[in-house]
């Protein structure tokens, strides 16, 4: 099933030459409409028809997010605010957020790339979605609600939070798709299974989650707690929101919308562009957004494109999920580490939960990693020397997956916070 059959089959040739021309486009209306990218663009002497392949687009210069920092709120815009009717930001760990300014072509062709991603994970007109994003100025929930509208699904905009009304939701209004983070879709798996409803009472099939990271093993448990299948999506507010890329039935990759958005690999440290299958991180350009486009602007997360075919028929690229952020991306004694490669470590260990913390500390000059896990109900926690034997078995693990000594400290059952949003696991306090 297709939302845009033609343009999500489209052959390649035709849709690299459809990227080509819109490239071209873009950049001459970037270079017209934006002062700081008619700047950036003369200091490196591009313009639209000194683009002859999609290759010349290693020319332009990176857009980075302290560019959009710099000219916040809306030096990016290139449109006056009479034509702007939508705008969302996104809460920056650091100082001011993120702002997306939208045009109603840009809403109008952003439903349209939800809309793809939800069918293509096998969402329907006759399925009932609860959207548990948060809302407000947060992409994630606005952007899922327009596309499954679009696509005539029924929309629940239930927001996060009040787990109990959500789980009497599932059950009285016969919720089918559920949208959420994968750690909050996590929790109200838990909290279901807590409740011990019968599962026949719930019609839940489809879980489309997003907005961080899910480790297959983590995906797996979501699964069998609520009874449905999951599949990830992609995007950012820089980027318009989600629908920048989405798993289909196959989830063997995220399929890229390769019409509105033109993917590139580099390498992070060199910036010099990379090949299909290797890894590094992912740059992109908008090809169609209007209110704010963004030229080569660096996501600074870590995955890798296959042009290959895909047996649902999509020819868009297909990008690898997710793994790490070079902003997550920790650095101790030398070694890098991701917060995914520790949740991996302990989705799969007996006697401990997959919540978890990190705490990073200097010591005598040196980065210590303490990894807080969070034991199971079921744990043994009367009796010492099988915590002890857990707890071995916790920093083997680690040691051998991250080639680094931790200290594991095993906490009580739900103990560490639990998060409705994006989870924050890592504390690090090396700087103070
Ligand atoms: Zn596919």
């Amino acid at each position: 099933m297709f939302f845009q059959k033609e343009i999500e089959t489209m052959n390649r040739r035709d849709l690299e030459e459809l990227q080509l021309k819109r490239l071209k486009k873009m950049v001459d209306y970037c270079y017209n409409n934006v002062p700081f990218y008619h700047e950036r663009l003369n200091q490196a002497g591009i313009t639209g028809d000194k683009i002859k392949c999609l290759s010349d687009i290693q020319y332009i210069p990176f857009t980075t997010k302290d560019d959009i920092r710099d000219n916040y709120p809306f030096g990016m815009l290139a449109q006056p605010m009479k034509n702007i009717v939508r705008i969302h930001a996104s809460s920056g760990t650091t100082g001011k957020p993120t702002v997306g300014a939208y045009t109603k072509a840009d809403l109008d062709n952003w439903s349209d790339q939800v809309a793809r991603v939800a069918v293509a994970a096998g969402a329907r007109e006759d399925d009932i979605f609860q959207i548990s994003f948060g809302y407000g100025l947060f992409t994630g929930a606005l952007g899922l609600h327009y596309g499954l509208e679009k696509i005539g699904a029924t929309v629940i905009p239930a927001s996060s939070g009040n787990t109990s009304k959500q789980l009497m939701m599932f059950r009285d209004f016969g919720v089918t798709g559920l949208v959420a983070t994968p750690s909050y879709a996590l929790y109200l798996g838990e909290q279901l299974r807590e409740a011990g409803y019968p599962r026949e009472d719930y019609k839940l099939r489809l879980g489309l989650l997003g907005s961080e990271g899910c480790t297959e093993k983590m995906r797996d448990q979501i699964e069998e707690s609520l009874g449905l299948r999951v599949t990830d999506n992609y995007g950012m507010t820089e980027l318009t929101g989600p629908g920048v890329s989405g798993e289909c039935e196959y989830r063997c990759g995220l399929h890229f919308a390769e019409d509105a958005f033109l993917p590139e690999i580099i390498d992070q440290e060199t910036h010099e562009p990379l090949g299909p299958g290797e890894s590094g991180e992912l740059v992109v350009t908008t090809l169609l957004r209007e209110g704010m486009p963004v030229l080569r602007y660096r996501t600074k997360d870590i995955t890798r494109l296959t042009y290959e075919p895909c047996a649902c028929g999509r020819t868009h690229a297909r990008m690898e999920k997710v793994m790490g952020r070079t902003d997550d991306m920790l650095i101790i004694k030398g070694v890098n580490v991701f917060p995914s490669q520790i949740e991996s470590v302990l989705i799969g260990m007996e006697g401990v939960g997959p919540h978890y913390q990190l705490v990073v500390t200097k010591r005598n000059f040196l980065d210590q990693l303490e990894v807080k896990v969070e034991l199971l109900p079921t744990a043994p926690l009367d009796r010492y020397g099988e915590l002890e034997a857990i707890q071995r078995r916790v920093h083997d693990r680690l040691k051998s997956v991250l080639g680094l000594e931790t200290k594991v400290t095993l906490v009580e059952p739900k103990s560490l916070e639990r998060f409705q949003g994006k989870a924050k696991r890592v504390l690090d306090l090396r700087g103070e």
